[in-house]
């Protein structure tokens, strides 16, 4: 069994590392070292998530609560710990803090130093486990009880990562890449079997136990599971219908929905549904759960599609309305009737047992349609298989009047690659191109707007560490209705606050529009954004789904070509 300080130390000398090789090397060392119950557990703590992306757990720990259990286990008061918090701008380095001196000039740590047995991972993990799972009235008070118990059992270094762990904010710059590649060196698999067992499977704790087991034959056998959501395949921009001919020869058309993406998962009457996101958003849709329990003649499926809400006239709601379905936790019913959603699905991945993601899209199209009675809420859209520019143009124009997006344009060929964005499908639209940044921190507003966020710092993402590189402001110049209805959006992020600046937990992703991208020593990421605007606060997308510090280099290189 290992110790969690042991676990504490090399979050610590990850944390001085600067390469990401070596990083890697490190953590591919601690997975070799831990035991394989604790495997999956390390693999999630490590990337400062405890438990697995696509599990309805939720530690349910904000700042809050956090400080009023560090305050309650030092004697500290809170409004201390804030103010340890604007100085150290870190939640762990602010519990060493706060631990190391209570009123009565006594170390909370040294109490107990001595006749300390220890705490192993499991522990810890089964403590959080215990705090996630605590609903009701009293859960605060349960909550704050066990995070009491685990300060007051921790050393310093182990306080530092259980604080930062609590809120799921490590902040030692390592993302999936990195333990992907980790794993891979440790149990001696390919990257690439590695990176595909966690598309299907959402779960690198998963499969790292499987390359524990038995390398490349085991983490093979991973495969799409009922229930638990799968990587949705995403699409590139095209720049003209044009060249998404050139790329693809003869490609299928359909038109690109403006909804919100879901993923149905059926098995017999039992209907989850997933978002973008992955999250489940099943008890907010009960009329989409209703129609593909009516209308899916499957036993097990697993499809997808866009949800989108229907206007009076027929054409689509703006995203917001969509949201407001998504988002819903009461009064469900009545909301379901005052925006109700069409569905139109547009893939299968899963049918009857087996897996259909190696099919042609062809071939799963056809399944999808043999498998879906149309109703006026849910269908199967019309697809054409052409090389027409002519043909296509008339299909954009069409989509575009409806009130839609634009088209996908697809190779009908192509297998559906879980969690990539690559060439097998174009969109086309006519806007010019956003940017989905990450809001990675916040100023409060001058004069009249003080007690509102005025401005908005973005970040893109990079995979390999999991950071959020800033690369810019944006200052939403809007309505004090809309700036205080994302001040509240903010309130629960907020990580620390010095001044008017306050640090946000990049959770939010904004959709900007913007001039130009410039290159910028100013802003971590060596970019900088010319008169960014926001244009939608994206709730349906992931701070994992904002654009990545790559794509950003590509756009530049092309604005300048
Ligand atoms: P974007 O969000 O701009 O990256 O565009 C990709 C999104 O378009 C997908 O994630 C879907 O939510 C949406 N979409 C709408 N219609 C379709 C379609 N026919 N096929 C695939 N995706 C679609």
């Amino acid at each position: 069994m290992t110790s969690f300080e042991y676990f504490a130390n090399t979050c610590a000398s990850i944390e001085h590392i600067p390469g990401s090789l070596e990083m890697t090397d490190v953590i591919a060392k601690l997975l070799k070292e831990v035991t394989i119950e604790e495997l999956p557990i390390v693999t999630h703590f490590v990337m400062g998530s405890v438990f697995p992306a696509w599990s309805d757990r939720q530690m349910g720990v904000g700042n809050r609560l956090l400080y009023t259990a560090l305050s309650k286990s030092s004697g500290v008061s809170e409004e201390e710990i804030e103010n340890i918090i604007r100085k150290t701008g870190d939640i762990g380095e602010t519990a060493v803090q706060a631990l190391s001196s209570n009123p009565a000039g006594q170390s909370t740590f040294s109490a107990f130093i001595e006749e300390k047995p220890g705490m192993e991972i499991k522990e810890v993990y089964e403590r959080f486990t215990h705090i996630a799972d605590t609903a009701g009235k009293r859960s605060h008070g349960t909550k704050i009880k066990n995070l009491q118990y685990l300060f007051n059992s921790a050393t310093p270094i182990e306080a530092r990562y259980l604080a930062r762990l609590a809120i799921e904010q490590l902040r030692i710059g390592v993302g999936e890449g990195i333990v992907r590649d980790a794993i891979s060196k440790a149990f001696e698999t390919d990257v690439d079997v590695v990176e595909r067992a966690l598309m299907l499977t959402n779960d690198l704790g998963l499969v790292a136990v499987a390359a524990c087991n038995g390398g490349n034959e085991e983490v093979q056998k991973l495969d799409i599971q009922l229930n638990r959501p799968v990587k949705m395949m995403l699409a590139q921009v095209t720049s003209s219908i044009q060249s998404a001919l050139n790329d693809l020869g003869e490609v299928a058309v359909e038109w690109k929905f403006d909804g919100a993406r879901v993923q149905i998962h059926k098995e017999g009457e039992n209907i989850h549904i997933f978002s973008r996101r992955l999250e489940n958003v099943t008890s907010s849709l009960p009329d989409v759960v209703k129609e593909v329990q009516e209308n899916v003649n499957a036993d097990t499926a697993i499809l997808e599609g866009e949800a989108v809400a229907i206007g009076k006239d027929g054409k689509p709601r703006a995203f917001q309305d969509i949201l407001k379905r998504f988002r819903r936790k009461y009064d469900v019913e009545a909301i379901a009737k005052a925006i109700p959603l069409k569905l139109n699905l547009f893939d299968v991945l899963y049918l009857n047992g087996e897996s259909l993601i190696d099919n042609p899209l062809r071939k799963r199209r056809e399944l999808l349609f043999q498998n879906v009675q149309s109703s006026d809420r849910i269908l199967v859209d019309r697809q054409v298989i052409t090389d027409n520019e002519e043909e296509i143009q008339e299909i954009y124009a069409d989509a575009l009047r409806a009130g839609h997006e634009g088209i996908m344009i697809k190779k009908p060929d192509a297998p559906y690659s879980p969690g990539k964005r690559g060439k097998n499908w174009l969109k086309k639209k006519p806007l010019m191109e956003t940017l989905d940044l990450v809001v990675i921190g916040a100023e409060w507003g001058y004069g009249r707007r003080a007690n509102l966020i005025g401005s908005y710092a973005l970040g893109c993402y990079d995979p390999d560490t999991g950071k959020f590189p800033a690369i810019g402001k944006v200052a939403t110049g809007i309505t004090d209705e809309k700036l205080a209805e994302l001040t509240t959006l903010f309130s629960d992020l907020v990580v620390y606050e010095a001044g008017r600046k306050i640090e946000l937990k990049p959770e939010i992703v904004f959709e900007i529009a913007f001039e130009e991208i410039q290159k910028s020593p100013n802003y971590e990421s060596g970019y900088a954004l010319r008169f960014p605007r926001l244009v939608n606060v994206r709730d349906d997308k992931s701070p994992e789904e904002a654009e990545s510090l790559e794509r950003i280099g590509e756009i530049y290189h092309s604005q300048r070509s």
